[in-house]
């Protein structure tokens, strides 16, 4: 099956694509084609807001390594990428702020047809040569786009999803809302690996010296607005969440324990020392193991430091 045919942001009208540029033929709003990746955008909707987590991840993208699908936590993403991965070929899936490592691909590896967006042109060039180094081909086309005015037409995909990065997101509900519209009915909306609240009201307000002081050697131009307001989502926000915008919840799991405590270990030693490190593979896994059985446990349970959502559209 093609992929689902990109539609104006603005007034939502189907978009012919040829040439370096294309006008909406209904609203007249211009869009760019850059090296292949249509930049979808409409003006209107970039805020202040936006523009500052796109010129964050523009600078971002330019450090990224070239390293692998979804770099650090991948045992928590293969649990949430399981239902997509289980659709029959050929199923449209749609990736909503990619970044420079798109999980996207291992789905499209499986035979889906994946589209996979981000809001930083920087990400999307960067995504651009992993995508073409795994050889995944047509499978997997990228777009330069706002994940809360999403270039679809009402019910284009079989599922819709979105890894670390629906807390970048400024107006949540609707953001949720766009994703629900452009999936078909039964079809999922899943989020992966989003941030629990606890540690927003305890720990990182005690590192929050420790994260000054990073930022002051990094001298980066622009922080990221949401990562500096998030608050993460509690259990009871998560389900109204969902509820309101009429997702039905299939899990919701806590994510994330020994192994968010190893990795952010590895990353704030990265970040002092100012060069990479990498997390060493087996004990990422063994600790991850130990995870699985730690989720059981209710109290510590609570203590998980992200979420992953399976929802769907009723039927
Ligand atoms: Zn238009």
């Amino acid at each position: 099956m093609p992929h689902p045919p990109f539609h104006c942001p603005n007034c939502r009208r189907a978009l012919s694509l040829n040439g370096q540029t294309i006008t909406c033929s209904s609203c007249g709003e211009r869009y760019t084609v850059d090296n292949d990746i249509p930049q979808l955008i409409a003006r209107r909707f970039l805020d202040p807001f936006k523009k500052t987590e796109q010129h964050f991840h523009d600078e971002l993208s330019i450090s990224a390594s070239t390293g692998s699908i979804a770099g650090r936590s991948s045992a928590f993403h293969r649990h949430f990428k399981r239902p997509m991965l289980n659709l029959p070929p050929g199923s449209s899936v749609l990736e909503v702020a990619c970044g420079t490592r798109v999980d996207g691909i291992e789905i499209a590896l499986a035979g889906k047809d994946v589209t996979s967006l981000d809001i930083s042109s920087a990400a999307i060039k960067h995504a651009q040569s992993l995508v073409k180094r795994t050889g995944v081909g047509a499978h997997l086309r990228l777009a330069v786009a706002d994940g809360e005015h999403l270039p679809f037409a009402d019910a284009s995909f079989a599922a819709t999803f979105t890894a670390a990065s629906f807390h970048h997101f400024p107006h949540q509900r609707a953001a949720l809302e766009e994703m629900k519209r452009v999936t078909k009915p039964n079809g999922y909306v899943i989020w992966g690996v989003e941030p629990q609240a606890w540690p927003y009201q305890t720990l990182y307000k005690l590192l929050a010296p420790v994260k000054a002081y990073i930022r002051r050697r990094r001298q980066r131009q622009h922080n990221s607005i949401a990562d500096d307001t998030t608050t993460g989502y509690t259990e009871a926000q998560l389900r109204q969440l969902f509820r309101q915008v009429g997702l039905d919840i299939l899990e919701l799991q806590p994510v994330k324990f020994l192994s968010e405590v190893y990795d952010s270990g590895v990353r704030m030693a990265s970040r002092l020392a100012g060069r990479e490190f990498r997390p060493w593979t087996p004990l990422d896994r063994t600790l991850a193991r130990i995870d699985a059985i730690l989720e059981r446990l209710p109290l510590v349970r609570k203590l998980f430091w992200h979420w992953n959502v399976i929802s769907r559209v009723p039927g």
